[in-house]
C-alpha cells in the first residue's frame, strides 16, 4: 500500500437456530433431505396459509441477548422485506426491521494476546430463503425450497473491526458462543453459520469510507481471504484516483477475488412494512427470567469466577473459555486438589496442542480432566518432572493402557523422576569422574561448565533426575 489506510469492517452473521421445525411452519429443518420434501404450504406461500411463530426460535434469540448483555425487546415486530428472486416464492422475506428482538450487547475475544470488544448493533429473527440448483436439472435451474422458512438469527456488529484477522477472531468467538448456548450447531459446511463482511477503507481519523458487502462467507479462511482481497482492491481503486461504488460482492475462492454481484440496495428499496399476518411479539420479564434461569453458565460468568476465585489472569480466563467444552474440561481438572495457574497452563498449552494435532475438540479429548489432574499432582509431589509429565500425558493419550490409570502408566513406563538423594549423588559422582575437564573449568571460574555438568547428569539418568536436586548435589560436590 502506498499510503496509510485504516480498514473498517462490520459483520452480519446468519446463525441458523437449532429448532426442529421452521420459524413459521411445522416443516422439518433437518439438513440433506431430497429437494422440496420439507417445504410446507406456508413455506411456499400458498394462498390462504398463515405463518405461526415458532416459540423455540424466540427463546433462542432471548438466550443470545442474555449471553451478550443486550437488551431484549419487550415488544418486537416482524416486517416484510420485499424483493423478487426465484428462491423466495412469497416475494418477501419475513424479517425484523425497526424493532428487532435484541438490541446492543458486546462480544469480547483475544486478538494477539489482548482483549478486544466488539459492539453489537442488533440481532433479529428472520426466515431463510430457498436455494437455486444449477446443476441438478440439465439445461435449467431447479429450486429447492427445503431451506425456505428456516429460522435464522442475524447478528449485526457496529463497524468496530480494523483488520481481517480481527474480523476472523470475532467470528470465531461468535461461533463458539452460539454453540455454547446451544442456539446454533455452527456447521459451516451445511450453511448453519454464514458471514457477510462490510468492508471500507479510510484515512485514519477521517469519515467512514464507502463500503462493499461481501456475501455468504461460510468458512473462516474465506472470510479472511475475502476481506484481505477487498482491502487491497479498494485501496488500489482509490489510489488510482477512482471511487468505491457501494455494492454487494461475491468471493470466488478458486480465484481468490471478490466480484461485483449487484449494486447495493438501500433499505427503502425493500419497502419494509410490518407483516399484517403476524401480531407484534410481546416478551415479558418472567419469560426472560425463565430462559435465563435455565441457561448453563455463560463464558463471562466463568471468566469472572476464574479470575476472582482462582486468581487467574484475564488472559488465561479468556483462553479457557474459548469453548464450552474447554471450560468444562478445566472445571473437571479443578475438581481435584491442583493449583489453578498450573492447571490453566497445561489445559491451554500441552493439552490444547495435543488436541490440535489430533484435530479433536475438548469434548473428545483422549486425556480426561481427571487424568490430567492426577498428572499435575504427581508433578507437585515430585514424582514427575515437567518433561516426564509430558511423556505421561502422551502415553495416556495413546490409550494403550487398559485402565488408563495414571500411576500405573508412570510405573509401567518407568517415567518416575529420580528424587532419591543417594541415586542422584551416585550419578553426579560418575559424571564428575568422567568429565574432569568440565570440573576443572568450573573450579577455575567458568560458570558455563556447571550447566554442561547438569546436562551430563540429566543425560546419564535419561532425563529423570530431579533437576533441583541435581543442582544442589553438584554445587555441594564441586565445593
Ligand atoms: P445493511 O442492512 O443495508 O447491510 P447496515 O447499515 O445495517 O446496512 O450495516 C450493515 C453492516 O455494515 C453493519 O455491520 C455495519 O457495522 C457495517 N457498516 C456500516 N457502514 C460501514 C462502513 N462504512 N464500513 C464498514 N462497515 C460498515
Ligand atoms: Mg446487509
Amino acid at each position: 500500500m502506498r499510503a496509510d489506510w485504516e480498514v473498517v469492517i462490520g459483520l452480519e452473521t446468519h446463525a441458523q437456530l437449532t429448532t426442529a421445525s421452521k420459524i413459521f411452519s411445522g416443516a422439518s429443518t433437518a439438513f440433506g433431505a431430497p429437494p422440496n420434501t420439507q417445504a410446507s404450504a406456508v413455506d411456499i406461500a400458498l394462498p390462504g396459509t398463515l405463518p405461526v411463530l415458532n416459540k423455540g426460535a424466540v427463546e433462542r434469540a432471548i438466550r443470545f441477548g442474555l449471553a451478550v448483555g443486550g437488551t431484549i425487546a419487550q415488544r418486537c415486530v416482524f416486517a416484510r422485506k420485499n424483493y423478487f428472486y426465484p428462491d423466495l416464492p412469497k416475494g418477501y422475506q419475513i424479517s425484523q426491521y425497526e424493532q428487532p428482538v435484541v438490541a446492543g450487547g458486546t462480544l469480547s475475544f483475544l486478538l494477539d494476546g489482548a482483549v478486544k470488544t466488539v459492539r453489537l448493533t442488533r440481532a433479529h429473527l428472520e426466515e431463510d430463503a430457498g436455494k437455486l440448483l444449477h446443476e441438478a436439472v440439465p439445461g435449467s435451474s431447479g429450486v429447492d425450497l427445503n431451506r425456505a422458512g428456516t429460522p435464522l438469527l442475524e447478528i449485526v456488529t457496529e463497524p468496530d473491526m480494523r483488520s481481517a484477522a480481527e474480523a476472523v477472531a470475532y467470528a470465531k468467538a461468535l461461533h463458539a458462543l452460539v454453540r455454547w448456548i446451544g442456539i446454533c450447531d455452527g456447521n459451516m459446511q451445511e450453511g448453519s453459520f454464514r458471514c457477510d463482511a462490510n468492508v471500507s477503507v479510510r484515512k485514519p481519523g477521517g469519515a467512514l469510507g464507502t463500503r462493499c458487502e461481501i456475501k455468504n462467507l461460510n468458512s473462516f479462511r474465506f472470510l479472511e481471504k475475502a476481506i484481505e482481497y477487498e482491502i487491497r482492491r479498494q485501496v488500489e481503486v482509490i489510489e488510482d484516483g477512482g471511487k468505491i461504488v457501494q455494492e454487494t460482492r461475491l468471493y470466488d475462492p478458486d480465484r481468490d477475488e471478490t466480484r461485483s454481484m449487484r449494486s447495493k440496495e438501500d433499505a427503502h428499496d425493500y419497502r419494509y412494512f410490518p407483516d399484517p399476518d403476524l401480531l407484534p411479539l410481546a416478551i415479558d420479564r418472567a419469560w426472560i427470567d425463565r430462559v435465563g434461569g435455565a441457561m448453563t453458565a455463560l463464558p463471562d460468568a466463568l471468566r469472572g469466577r476464574y479470575i476472582s476465585q482462582l486468581g487467574l489472569s484475564l488472559y488465561d480466563a479468556m483462553l479457557l473459555t474459548e469453548s464450552r467444552e474447554k471450560a468444562a474440561f478445566f472445571d473437571e481438572v479443578m475438581k481435584a486438589d491442583v493449583q489453578a495457574k498450573i492447571a490453566a497452563n497445561w489445559v491451554n498449552g500441552e493439552v490444547s496442542a495435543l488436541l490440535n494435532d489430533a484435530g479433536l475438540e475438548f469434548d473428545r479429548s483422549p486425556v480426561s480432566g481427571g487424568q490430567l489432574s492426577r498428572i499435575l499432582q504427581l508433578i507437585a509431589d515430585g514424582t514427575l518432572s515437567g518433561k516426564g509429565a509430558k511423556e505421561v500425558l502422551r502415553e495416556v493419550a495413546r490409550g494403550d493402557s487398559a485402565t488408563g490409570d495414571v500411576d500405573e502408566i508412570v510405573a509401567s513406563k518407568n517415567l518416575k523422576q529420580i528424587s532419591d538423594g543417594g541415586a542422584i549423588e551416585a550419578a553426579v559422582d560418575q559424571v564428575m569422574a568422567a568429565n574432569p575437564k568440565l570440573v576443572e573449568d568450573y573450579r577455575s571460574g567458568k560458570e558455563k561448565a556447571f550447566n554442561a555438568l547438569v546436562g551430563q547428569v540429566m543425560k546419564a539418568t535419561q532425563g529423570k533426575a530431579n533437576p533441583a536436586q541435581v543442582n544442589a548435589a553438584l554445587k555441594k560436590k564441586l565445593g
